[in-house]
C-alpha cells in the first residue's frame, strides 16, 4: 500500500455561464460550459499512524482543518469507512482564491481520488463523483474533468468531446467577489433574452471542433452584476481582445477573466502587458496556459 501520493488539482473556466431561474429553495438553476485549464494546485498526502486529518496550505488566507473544503472531503471518506489512521494533507495554492476557477473544489476532488487510492478504498469515479456532490456542487465536475455541460445547481454532467485547444490567459484582478453576494445581485427575470448566451449552440461548436464557433458564443451572465461593480473586469477583458484574443469573459462569478488566443506570442504578450497595467495595480496574478482535457485516474 502507497503511504505518500502526490496530486494535482486542476482549475476550471467556464466557457458559458446561463442562470435558467432562480429556485423555490434558493438555488439558481445553472446551464454552464465547464473546461478543465492546466494550471493546478499540488497536494501532497501522506498516512499517518496516529489518527486525524490535518491540512496544512502555503496561503495564510485559505482555511487549514474544517474550513478547508479539502479536509471535509478527507473526512467524509475515513467517516464511511471507519478510517483509524491520520492523514496528512499539505496543499500548494496557485488556483487563485474565491475566484470563480473552483480553487477549494477541485482539491476536495483531488482529495477524494487521493484517499481512494491511499486507503484502497476501491470506489469508482462515478461512486467518487456521488459522494464529491455533498461537498459542493462543483466537486463532481473537478473529479470528472474536461469539457462538459453543468445543469441543475451544477451537480448534472454531460460529457462533451474536448473543446478546440487553444492558448488560454488567466487573469485576476486585485478585487474579491463572492459568489453568493453575485448570485443574490443577480434578477433573472429582469435579464434581456440577449443576455443570456446561447449554450446550445456552444455545445454544438464544440461538438463540431470549432474554435470559432465557441469565442463566438462566450457569455456569462453573471457579467450583468459584477462589471457594473468592478469595472476592472471589463478593463482586463479589453486588453485582452486589444492583444488579439479571439474571446474573453469572465470565469464563473469572477472576478478571474480568461482570454483565449491562437497565437502563442500574442498570449504571452497579452500576460506582460496585464501585469504591468496601470503600474502593475491592475491585476494580482497572470497566467497563461492551455485547455486540460485528461481524465483523472483512479
Ligand atoms: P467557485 O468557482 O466554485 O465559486 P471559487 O474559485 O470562487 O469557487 P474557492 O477558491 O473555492 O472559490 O474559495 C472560496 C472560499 O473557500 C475561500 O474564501 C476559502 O476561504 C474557502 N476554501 C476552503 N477550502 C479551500 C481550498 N482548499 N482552497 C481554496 N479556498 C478554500
Amino acid at each position: 500500500m502507497t503511504d505518500r501520493l502526490e496530486l494535482k488539482a486542476y482549475g476550471k473556466i467556464n466557457l458559458g455561464l446561463d442562470v435558467v431561474r432562480k429556485r423555490e429553495d434558493g438555488y439558481h438553476e445553472v446551464r454552464m460550459i465547464m473546461q478543465t485549464v492546466g494550471l493546478h494546485d499540488r497536494i501532497v498526502m501522506e498516512r499517518q499512524k496516529e489518527s486525524g486529518i490535518r491540512t496544512e496550505t502555503n496561503l495564510p488566507y485559505v482555511p487549514d482543518g474544517e474550513g478547508n473544503l479539502a479536509y471535509r472531503a478527507a473526512r467524509l471518506l475515513a467517516d464511511e469507512f471507519d478510517i483509524d489512521e491520520g492523514v496528512r494533507i499539505i496543499i500548494r495554492k496557485r488556483i487563485p482564491v474565491a475566484a470563480g476557477m473552483a480553487g477549494g473544489s477541485t482539491d476536495a476532488a483531488a482529495v477524494l481520488v487521493g484517499m481512494n487510492r491511499l486507503f484502497s478504498l476501491g470506489l469508482s469515479r462515478r461512486e467518487l463523483m456521488n459522494r464529491g456532490v455533498k461537498l459542493g456542487a462543483d466537486v463532481p465536475y473537478c473529479i470528472l474533468r474536461g469539457t462538459a455541460l453543468s445543469e441543475g445547481i451544477g451537480e448534472i454532467l454531460s460529457e462533451l468531446n474536448p473543446a478546440p485547444q487553444c492558448h488560454v490567459v488567466l487573469a485576476k484582478p486585485q478585487v474579491s467577489v463572492s459568489t453568493k453576494t453575485v448570485y443574490g445581485k443577480l434578477r433573472v427575470s429582469e435579464l434581456r433574452p440577449e443576455q443570456h448566451p446561447d449554450i446550445d449552440g456552444m455545445v454544438e461548436a464544440i461538438r463540431e471542433g470549432s474554435l470559432e464557433g465557441v469565442t463566438a458564443r462566450l457569455g456569462n451572465v453573471l457579467e450583468t452584476v459584477t462589471i457594473p461593480d468592478h469595472p476592472e473586469i471589463g478593463t482586463i477583458k479589453e486588453i485582452l481582445m486589444d492583444q488579439g484574443a479571439e474571446g474573453a469573459l469572465m470565469s464563473g462569478s469572477g472576478p478571474t477573466v480568461f482570454g483565449l488566443f491562437k497565437d502563442m506570442e500574442a498570449a504571452e504578450r497579452a500576460v506582460e502587458v496585464l501585469k504591468q497595467a496601470d503600474g502593475g495595480r491592475l491585476t494580482r496574478q497572470v497566467y497563461l496556459t492551455r485547455f486540460f482535457n485528461k481524465k483523472t485516474a483512479r
